[in-house]
C-alpha cells in the first residue's frame, strides 16, 4: 500500500484576503525515488489533466508505486477562476497579461535582479569535477533547493511578486522531482507531447500519437524550468571532459486533446498512457506498453502556424491530427461582408486557406470568428516516425 498525504498550498490572496489554493497530492511508494511530479490545468480552460489524475488515484491504489509521486490537479484556480460569462480565459493572467505557462524561473539562468545566475552550472561542475554522478545528482539538486530558499527568504523582507507566487509554489515542489508531466490540451487537437529532443524511449512509452521534440532552451514554460538546468549541469561536465553526467530530469508538456472538454472515461485511457511513461521511468513496475500505430514527430522549429489570412468564420475542411499534402484546403474562411457582387453566391465570401507545406494539421483555433493575424492552424512539417 502507498501511503498518502494532502497538502495545499497558497498561489494567490486576493484583496479580500481570500487564498486560491492547490491541492497536493503525496504519494510514497516503496522507494522515495524515482520521483515523478504531476500538474494539470495550469491554463483555465485546459481540464482534461484532472480527469488523468483522478484516473491515475485509482491506478496507484490498484498498483502501489515503486517510486514516488506529487501530484497537482487544478493547479491554478486563478486561471480557472477567470471567468466571463460562459468563458474561461485562462491561459493569460487577468493581473498581469501574462501566460501563466511562461512565468517561471530559469535556475541556471541569470536571476531577476542581476546578472548573475542563481545557480552557475559551470562553476559547480569544476567545483565538482571528482564527484561521483550520484554526488553531482544530490548536490545540483541541493544547490537548485537553497536558490528557491533564497528567493522565498528574500520576499519575507521585500514582498512577493503575484505573478512569482505561483511560479514558486510550483517550482519548490518540481526541484525534488526526476521527470516533470505539465498536462495541458490543445485549443483544437489530438492528443499530442512536447518531449525533449532525442527522447524517443520516453515518447514511445507515452505512446502519444505526435511529439513536438524540444531543444533544450528555456523560453518560460514549467517544461523547459524542470530540464533544461540540468541539461546546462551536464553540458558543463562535457565541456570539462565529463562524459559520465546525463541530463538527470527529463520534463514533459502532455496536451490531452482540446480545451473546454473533460471526460472520466478517456481520463482513464490519458491515465493508461502516463502509467506506461511512469514504468519506463521505474516509477511504476513492469515494463511500459508498445504503441499501438507509428508515432509522428517533428522538431519544434518545424511545428509551423498558419495566422488567418482574412477575418471572418471559420470552417475546418479536416479534422485535427489528419495528414495534408501541401496546397491541400484545409480551411475556409468565411464572411457574407465580401459579397459584394449580385446576386450574392456564398463561393463570393470563401477565402481558402491551403497548406503551404506537406505534413500534419494538428491544432485549430478554439473558436469559429476570427481576426486577420491570428494563429488559425498550426501544423507539423518534416515529420519522422518514432
Ligand atoms: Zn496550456
Amino acid at each position: 500500500m502507498a501511503r498518502w498525504e494532502r497538502k495545499d498550498v497558497t498561489v494567490r490572496t486576493m484583496a479580500t484576503g481570500h487564498e486560491l489554493t492547490a491541492p497536493v497530492f503525496y504519494c510514497h511508494g516503496k522507494n522515495e525515488r524515482p520521483l515523478a511530479y504531476l500538474q494539470a490545468n495550469v491554463h483555465g480552460a485546459e481540464l482534461q489533466g484532472n480527469a488523468a489524475i483522478l484516473a491515475l488515484f485509482d491506478l496507484l491504489d490498484r498498483e502501489p508505486p515503486k517510486g514516488s509521486l506529487i501530484l497537482v490537479p487544478r493547479v491554478n484556480p486563478v486561471g480557472e477562476n477567470q471567468q466571463i460569462g460562459d468563458y474561461v480565459q485562462g491561459v493569460y493572467d487577468f493581473a498581469s497579461g501574462l501566460n501563466f505557462n511562461r512565468g517561471y524561473l530559469y535556475l541556471t539562468g541569470p536571476s531577476r535582479s542581476s546578472s548573475a545566475c542563481y545557480v552557475d552550472a559551470d562553476a559547480f561542475a569544476a567545483a565538482n569535477l571528482d564527484s561521483t554522478p550520484q554526488q553531482i545528482r544530490d548536490g545540483f539538486r541541493e544547490a537548485l533547493q537553497a536558490a528557491l530558499e533564497t528567493i522565498r527568504d528574500d520576499s519575507k523582507t521585500w514582498g512577493l511578486d503575484a505573478r512569482l507566487e505561483l511560479a514558486l509554489a510550483v517550482q519548490e515542489l518540481v526541484v525534488e522531482a526526476d521527470v516533470v508531466m505539465d498536462l495541458h490540451t490543445g485549443d483544437r487537437a489530438p492528443r499530442y507531447l512536447y518531449t525533449p529532443a532525442g527522447m524517443r524511449g520516453a515518447a514511445r512509452a507515452f505512446g502519444i500519437p505526435f511529439v513536438l521534440e524540444v531543444p533544450p532552451r528555456f523560453g518560460g514554460a514549467l517544461d523547459e524550468a524542470a530540464f533544461v538546468p540540468w541539461q546546462d549541469l551536464s553540458d558543463a561536465f562535457h565541456r570539462l571532459g565529463r562524459e559520465d553526467v546525463p541530463r538527470f530530469v527529463d520534463g514533459f508538456t502532455v496536451e490531452l486533446g482540446s480545451m473546454n472538454t473533460f471526460s472520466m472515461l478517456q481520463g482513464v485511457e490519458d491515465a493508461k498512457r502516463i502509467a506506461s511513461a511512469l514504468r519506463h521511468y521505474g516509477v511504476l513496475e513492469g515494463l511500459p506498453d508498445e504503441p499501438a500505430y507509428k508515432i509522428a514527430g517533428c522538431a519544434i522549429a518545424d511545428y509551423r502556424s498558419i495566422m488567418a489570412p482574412a477575418g471572418g468564420l471559420v470552417d475546418p475542411v479536416v479534422t485535427p491530427g489528419t495528414p495534408v499534402r501541401k496546397g491541400d484546403l484545409i480551411a475556409r474562411i468565411v464572411d457574407v461582408s465580401r459579397c459584394r457582387r449580385m446576386p450574392p453566391l456564398s463561393s463570393h465570401a470563401v477565402v481558402e486557406v491551403r497548406a503551404p507545406e506537406s505534413g500534419v494539421v494538428l491544432l485549430f483555433h478554439a473558436f469559429s470568428s476570427v481576426p486577420k493575424g491570428v494563429r488559425l492552424v498550426s501544423m507539423m512539417t518534416n515529420t519522422f516516425t518514432i
